[in-house]
């Protein structure tokens, strides 16, 4: 079972208590953008085996949305955090590169 910690209330939270948002950290494109960009954003996701970044909510806890590093394969957690940052904090990322050499991330906006 997969469980996260929120990072507003600091419960450890089982699956069951929790919402899935999907991917974090999409890139967003305001007026101005091209029909491409516009299509990229509504539709195309990341979907890796392996190391993703997404967005859950505390739906039957505090309700907060936060972020959450995991592997999809493992289930392995790499960290949480809130959902207000731009990219993974410095931290989470040193943790994902210590446990998982030659990873690499993608650009955040
Ligand atoms: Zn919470």
């Amino acid at each position: 079972m997969l469980i996260l910690h929120c990072p507003y209330c600091g419960v450890d939270a089982e699956e069951s208590e929790l919402h899935a948002g999907g991917e974090a950290h999409i890139k967003r494109f305001g007026p101005g953008s091209d029909d491409d960009q516009f299509h990229d954003y509504l539709f195309m996701r990341e979907n890796p085996k392996g190391v993703h970044f997404e967005r859950w909510q505390h739906s039957n806890g505090c309700g907060k949305w936060f972020h959450a590093a995991r592997c999809t394969a493992t289930l392995e957690v790499f960290g949480t955090y809130p959902a207000q940052t731009t990219e993974p904090p410095k931290d989470i990322r040193d943790a994902i590169t210590a446990k998982r050499p030659g990873w690499t991330w993608r650009e955040f906006s």
